[in-house]
């Protein structure tokens, strides 16, 4: 289950844990079931942007959780969640 988190100001999916900042998400599947399932792995990569330097940023960019080689607005999530 593939997802691209997009930084945002207005009404976020998702906060960081570590530093409170939203974000959309553009699912590859629209069942909830299997979004919430993918929720933890989405906290996971956020609190992993800020492992190495606790003043790190998250990417002004899209980025794909799992991550993916691609380029992010390429991804099946972005194509298939509509963030294109
Ligand atoms: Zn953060």
């Amino acid at each position: 289950m593939q997802a691209l988190c997009k930084l945002t100001n207005d009404s976020p999916d998702v906060l960081c844990p570590v530093c409170g900042k939203g974000f959309r998400l553009y699912w590859e599947r629209s069942s909830s079931a299997q979004q919430q399932a993918a929720l933890p792995e989405i906290h996971q990569a956020l609190r992993d942007h800020h492992k190495e330097n606790p003043f790190a940023q998250h990417p002004e960019v899209p980025f794909n959780v799992p991550s993916w080689s691609g380029l992010p607005q390429f991804s099946a999530a972005a194509l298939l969640g509509g963030a294109a």
